[in-house]
């Protein structure tokens, strides 16, 4: 195997990093194949909002938090890519929340499941839902392998965090009446129109931003958490991200430097 050494002085340094460790989830069997064309497909759009979380980022982040602390069993769902990018992240929302961890895969093989586990567990979770037996329930309209969940978790959750999903998984969890969160760095997917509140931002920038909110809103009281996520038009906050782009792609056209 060989081993690519990236220098900090390299102009993409972040970015590459986050390019290895999804290689490295790749190799572990975390990842599957499609998940790092999932990663390329994000990139192209990071890329036109110059790398950066946008104001419109830091609203849904805060309205995201607000229905995650508003539920009464919220959970996070875990695929190989998020895993593999913002494992330590996912522990400590989860422990700020006091929710359950659970392994949800589009590609969903035993092996899967058990390497998507172990990241989660090296970085601290103790409980991981979804693996094996426990992922018996089915979410209705998903057919087989794909529409498994854990009867303890997603399938009686109110508020899902999903991310880096395709579209279908969040239909179909919202036609069961479950509030999803999502994060999605393409406006135009189907997650993030599905999606009750989306993030449009690299979930390697927004899922600290994430956690923080949660804890600095933890000492509101639930009006006030409902006010402002009640407050929040995901329509309205996603135009505002398309054209956060428009303007990203203007700069560019004029010259200007997409990173400034
Ligand atoms: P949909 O079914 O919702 O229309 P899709 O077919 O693009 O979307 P996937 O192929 O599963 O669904 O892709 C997952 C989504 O995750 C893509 O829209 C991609 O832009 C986004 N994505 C990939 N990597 C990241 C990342 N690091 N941060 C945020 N979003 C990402």
């Amino acid at each position: 195997m060989v081993m690519v050494v990236v220098p900090k002085s390299h102009p993409r340094y972040e970015s590459l990093m986050v390019r290895e460790k999804l290689v490295s989830g790749f190799r572990s069997g975390a990842v599957a194949c499609e998940g790092l064309i999932a990663q390329g497909r994000g990139e192209a759009f990071d890329y036109i909002l110059g790398e950066r979380t946008h104001d419109a980022a830091l609203g849904a982040v805060e309205a995201g938090a607000c229905l995650l602390l508003l539920a009464k069993k919220p959970v996070i769902s875990v695929n190989g890519n998020v895993a593999a990018l913002v494992a330590r992240d996912i522990v400590r929302l989860s422990g700020l929340l006091s929710c359950p961890v659970e392994v949800n895969l589009f590609y969903r093989t035993r092996e899967r499941e058990e390497a998507v586990r172990r990241i989660l567990v090296d970085a601290g979770a103790s409980l991981v839902l979804g693996i094996g037996d426990d992922a018996s329930e089915r979410i209705p309209g998903l057919e087989h392998e794909r529409g498994r969940v854990s009867a303890s978790g997603i399938f009686c959750a109110d508020v899902v965090f999903v991310g880096l999903e395709d579209g279908d998984r969040i239909e179909a969890l919202r036609a069961m009446g479950k509030r999803v969160v999502t994060v999605d760095l393409s406006p135009f997917s189907r997650s993030a129109v599905a999606s009750d509140v989306t993030i449009v931002d690299n979930i390697v920038r927004c899922f600290p931003l994430l956690c923080s909110e949660v804890e600095r809103l933890k000492k509101c009281s639930r009006a006030e958490l409902s006010r402002i996520a009640e407050g929040f038009d995901n329509e309205k906050n996603t135009a505002r991200m398309f054209l956060a782009m428009k303007d990203g792609l203007s700069l560019a056209a004029c010259g200007g430097d997409l990173d400034g």
